[in-house]
């Protein structure tokens, strides 16, 4: 057997990779997080948090920065790394990384997922000219501005609102007339004077030479177009997952979910997974942090069955 690095690696640092190095420190394992980006996860971006128990009110930046800071006190260590791949040793696992490998005795995938794009041609080149995927990051370059919020989940409702505060309009986009957001968000927006609603409609073209200046936006149930004139357009049509580097070890379903049940574990063994990486149908803070806490004691469980069994 190769020597062993640490007892669980953790691949992706957002609540459920954080969750799960809490509990796998608490239960005497040696742990390391691996991110490629920064620690946090979706909720990094997400100016309200008012749906965590216990919670009544927390920025989503300070949420991440408290479970960051509470991992590596407990004694996770933390590292920012790109996964390319994970081999299956057998009793370990190798995990190879842009630069180095690593080997752990569990392993738990919790990269979570990235934004979903409108798939417009010029989409990617106006990134950063008027495209944005983050309210929270972006909005304040368009103060006093006219914005459009493409989307109709909680992440388009929470951004209409934050923009709304200081920017002329806001309009909300959404390609059908009832929303998949919560509708006390819904309500509170349809209130707001400078918010307006435009819906069962989808975003067509994106106009301008260097900076945004309009989008075309096709009404469905009429079949009619309108050019809306905005410098901004935030883009919040849900997450899709980046499982790519792990298809060859477990197995994905057809949109690229890593299989896997409530208990987190995957096909293969000694790998397990947690949070909106897998399949499931409800994808929350608290679903992320719950997956954390089940796949690090299954991960747990696991290696103390393995140690049990080597030493008979
Ligand atoms: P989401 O709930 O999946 O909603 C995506 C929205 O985009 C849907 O309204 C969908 O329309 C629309 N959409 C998808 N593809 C589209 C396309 N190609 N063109 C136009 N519209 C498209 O995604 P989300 O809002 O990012 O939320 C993801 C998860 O995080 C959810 O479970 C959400 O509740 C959660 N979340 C929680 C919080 C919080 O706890 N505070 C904050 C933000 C998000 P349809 O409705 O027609 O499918």
């Amino acid at each position: 057997m190769c020597n062993v690095d640490y007892d669980i690696i953790i691949i992706g640092a957002g609540t459920a990779g954080l969750t799960a190095a809490i509990y796998g420190v608490r239960s005497g394992k040696s742990v390391l997080l691996m991110e490629e980006k920064m620690y946090g996860g979706q909720i990094i971006n997400t100016p309200e948090v008012e749906n965590y128990p216990g919670i009544e009110s927390i920025s989503g930046a300070s949420f991440a920065t408290n479970l960051y800071h509470q991992a590596k006190g407990l004694g996770a260590e933390y590292m920012t790394a790109q996964v390319k791949k994970i081999e299956d040793c057998g009793n370990t696992k190798k995990i190879v990384t842009d630069d180095h490998s690593y080997i752990s005795r569990a392993v738990i995938i919790a990269t979570g997922a990235k934004n979903r794009s409108l798939n417009l041609p010029n989409e990617k080149e106006m990134i950063g000219k008027g495209v944005s995927y983050c309210a929270t990051c972006d909005g304040m370059f368009f103060r006093n501005k006219d914005v459009a919020v493409v989307g109709g989940g909680n992440t388009a409702l929470e951004d209409a609102m934050f923009l709304s505060n200081y920017c002329s309009k806001v309009y909300i986009i959404h390609r059908r007339d009832t929303f998949r957001g919560e509708s006390h968000l819904a309500d509170t927006l349809r209130e707001k004077e400078n918010v307006e609603f435009v819906l069962d409609s989808v975003v067509e073209q994106l106009n301008g030479e260097t900076m945004l200046e309009s989008v075309q936006v096709r009404n469905k149930v009429q079949n009619k177009t309108r050019t809306i004139p905005v410098s901004g357009v935030f883009i919040a049509v849900g997450q899709v997952p980046d499982n790519g580097a792990f298809s060859d070890i477990v197995t994905l379903d057809d949109h690229g979910y890593i299989l896997a049940g409530e208990d987190c574990k995957t096909s293969c063994e000694g790998i397990f997974v947690a949070g909106d990486c897998r399949t499931k149908t409800v994808r929350q803070l608290t679903t992320a942090a719950s997956d954390g806490a089940v796949a690090s004691l299954a991960a747990c469980s696991y290696i103390d069955t393995k140690s049990r069994r080597e030493r008979i």
